[in-house]
């Protein structure tokens, strides 16, 4: 091994990479064909996807995808340059304004995906001498922005509001106070305490934001998001949400008070050096916000194979670390049991994903399931008579 002390650091780098992933074999990318059918092709294996983010089925509804073409025909296939410059096609206009109908919202705008929102705000809007404070589980994107931001970064545990509140209460009086958090986390499946983050904003006067990635689409009576289901929407400061998982295609949303989003829009590196979306993408989003509006009875469809799905687990003696939604995960512990499970699971016909650290916590390492409105009722009971057969297999459950 003498001679890899002269390699570049880059090529030890990657050679410890592709270690890992000799182990793990889950950052391998493997061709995915129709990824919005329940059913997928993976290596010409048919498989149940149980690892999609297209909660209510729109990444193959011909409605959207003829908006798409429309769009293409109408504005062309790419918007040229960033919004400020020339790029701000008219669907921008027409999808914003649907938006804010959507949401009852005051000002809002899109930018280019949930990642790029995240890391915009967030240091747009906190700076040197701040303090940002963010539950642990928040997705990755809010971490990110929250370095960039270079504000003090306070992580707080898991829903654990009285260490949020020990920490305000040191930094009381000092400089910004901003409070981020994913309404429905992404890995747990379980939700935020929104009512109680929004008396701790309110008496330590901090901005609240709250990433509606996984809940847009699927929480809420039009499927607005989880602050909305809540009726919480006017305590929350800045909303942020994606059009790329329930609402099946790409982009993102921020929508709160006019002041806010005027600021944002003058100080988002993110929406300001960045090319604006393809017509398409707006097409898109306009066409699957105004079907997630109606879709009521998908939602229900959607939120009844959850359950039945999260109580069969349970009943066969999973545990299932508080999943309150159709974002399901099984805790396994060890990184190595967790892989094999997975496998074990492809080898039966089931495509989900290990989780491992540092997505999770050391030693909670998990499968986690996503459910979709276009499983049958027969896909969901299948799959969760093979996860027992498995966990039975490897001794996860008795
Ligand atoms: C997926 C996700 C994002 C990133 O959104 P993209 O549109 O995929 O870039 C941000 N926040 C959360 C909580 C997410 O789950």
């Amino acid at each position: 091994m003498q001679g890899e002390k002269q390699l570049p650091w880059v090529k030890e780098a990657l050679t410890e990479l592709r270690h890992l992933e000799e182990i793990s074999q889950t950052r391998k990318l493997t061709t995915t064909e129709c990824a919005y059918d329940p059913w997928l092709r993976i290596d010409g294996k048919e498989m149940l996807n149980l690892a999609s983010n297209n909660y209510m089925g729109y990444a193959g509804d011909e409605r959207i995808k003829n908006a798409m073409i429309d769009a293409i025909h109408t504005y062309g296939a790419g918007a040229t340059a960033s919004r400020l410059i020339v790029g701000n096609h008219p669907l921008y206009e027409e999808t914003e304004s649907k938006l804010l109908s959507w949401k009852n919202a005051e000002a809002g705008i899109i930018v280019n995906s949930g990642y790029t929102a995240n890391v915009s705000i967030i240091s747009a809007l906190a700076g040197r001498g701040d303090f940002v404070y963010s539950d642990k589980l928040n997705h990755a994107s809010i971490v990110d922005g929250t370095i960039l931001s270079r504000a003090k970064f306070l992580r707080y545990r898991h829903n654990d509001l009285d260490h949020l509140e020990s920490m305000l209460k040191k930094n009381s009086n000092k400089n910004r106070h901003l409070i981020v958090t994913d309404s429905l986390f992404s890995m747990d499946g379980d939700f935020a305490h929104l009512k109680e983050l929004v008396q701790l904003k309110e008496q330590y006067h901090a901005l609240l934001m709250v990433d509606e990635a996984h809940a847009t689409g699927v929480f809420g009576k039009k499927g607005e998001g989880y602050s909305y289901h809540l009726e919480l929407q006017d305590k929350v400061d800045i909303h942020m949400g994606t059009f790329s998982k329930a609402l099946g295609g790409f982009g993102a949303y921020i929508v709160g008070k006019s002041w806010l989003i005027d600021y944002l829009s003058n100080r988002m590196r993110g929406f300001i050096y960045s090319t604006a979306l393809p017509p398409a993408i707006l097409g898109a989003a306009k066409a699957a916000i105004e079907l997630a509006e109606e879709d009521q009875e998908r939602r229900t469809l959607l939120h009844d194979h959850a359950a039945h799905f999260r109580r069969s687990l349970t009943d066969y003696g999973f545990t299932l670390c508080g999943s309150q939604s159709q974002i399901v995960p099984i805790m396994i512990g060890s990184n190595e049991k967790t892989i094999k499970f997975a496998e074990l699971l492809r080898h039966e016909g089931i495509a989900a994903i290990a989780i491992r650290p540092p997505t999770v916590p050391e030693n909670q390492a998990r499968i986690r399931f996503t459910i979709t409105a276009d499983h049958r009722k027969q896909d969901i009971e299948w799959a969760a008579e093979k996860v027992a057969l498995v966990g039975a297999m490897m001794g996860v459950i008795g």
